[in-house]
């Protein structure tokens, strides 16, 4: 592949988890990557390590996607210069909504900081760094937002977390309402249960919840990273051109 035909895409969270595993699977479909972590900056290096070793190109950057006002400070004073510098260019074609924690409370005992919390990790950032992106977007390129199972499946403790992420589903068919006329795609991926260090690990950790989900999933287990990181991958490529404002769940069909 030229590299005037390489397409960039930006992952947030892309340190650990099912982000590192985008991260992967982009670069093994021939994209470039810029990967984004909290404060795990030698995790993300690993991931930069790994991309490289397939061939492609990456760079690791530091975002706290639950400061909104400084979203465009990380564009202007990160982002682009650090594209400038290492793909020379100053735009991108595809943004990936991923990062994200996980607060386990019941409705009763969720605080107002609590939800708040992920009110900007979950939402604000999908609203506003997409914002932030559209100048930088190249036309037909796209964007992937990462919500929940839990949208569709109601576990108590999650109340909070899946009201959000709701939203971000209902987000998604708004932007790629509005930003069809870039040919811009807005898709949102559901994962079921990941066995990763969300929620303190307690998916891949503990005994009872990984074989309680893999009791109530057709295809029998909990889910893995590179279950997922490859469907979000594909969602980036030109082969999925015609897919548009859907909300793609990929669980092995969890709770049905
Ligand atoms: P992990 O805990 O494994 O990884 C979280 C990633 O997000 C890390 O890269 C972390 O960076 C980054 N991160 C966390 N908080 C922030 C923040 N405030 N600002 C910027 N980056 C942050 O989680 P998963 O990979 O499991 O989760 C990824 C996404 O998938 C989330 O949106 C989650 O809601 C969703 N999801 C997860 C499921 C699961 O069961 N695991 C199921 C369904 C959806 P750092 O390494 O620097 O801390």
């Amino acid at each position: 592949m030229d590299a005037k035909s390489t397409k960039i895409a930006l992952v947030t969270g892309g340190s650990r988890g099912l982000g590192r595993d985008i991260a992967i699977s982009l670069a093994k479909k021939g994209l470039q990557v810029i990967l984004t972590y909290k404060s795990n900056k030698k995790a993300a290096n690993e991931v930069v390590a790994a991309i490289e070793n397939i061939g492609q190109k990456a760079i690791a950057l530091p975002l706290d996607v639950s400061k909104q006002s400084q979203f465009e400070s990380f564009f202007n004073d990160q982002l682009i210069p650090a594209i400038q510098q290492h793909f020379n260019t100053t735009k991108f074609d595809y943004l990936i909504n991923n990062a994200g924690v996980g607060v386990y409370k019941s409705f009763e005992e969720t605080t107002v900081e609590e939800f708040r919390q992920l009110f900007a990790i979950h939402l604000e950032a999908g609203y506003f760094l997409t914002q932030q992106s559209l100048k930088h977007l190249n036309d037909h390129g796209g964007v992937v937002h990462i919500s929940s199972g839990l949208t569709r499946i109601i576990y108590p403790g999650f109340a909070a977390y899946a009201t959000i992420k709701a939203a971000l589903e209902t987000l998604t068919k708004y932007q790629a309402k509005e930003l069809g006329d870039r040919k811009i795609r807005v898709n949102v991926v559901a994962p079921g249960a990941l066995a990763t260090d969300f929620g303190g690990g307690l998916v891949r950790d503990n005994k009872d919840v990984n074989q309680g989900i893999a009791g109530v999933t057709a295809l029998g287990r909990v889910g893995l990273p590179n279950d997922v990181g490859s469907v979000v991958a594909f969602l980036c490529t030109e082969e999925a051109g015609w897919i548009n404002a859907q909300r793609i769940e990929v669980s092995g069909g969890q709770a049905l």
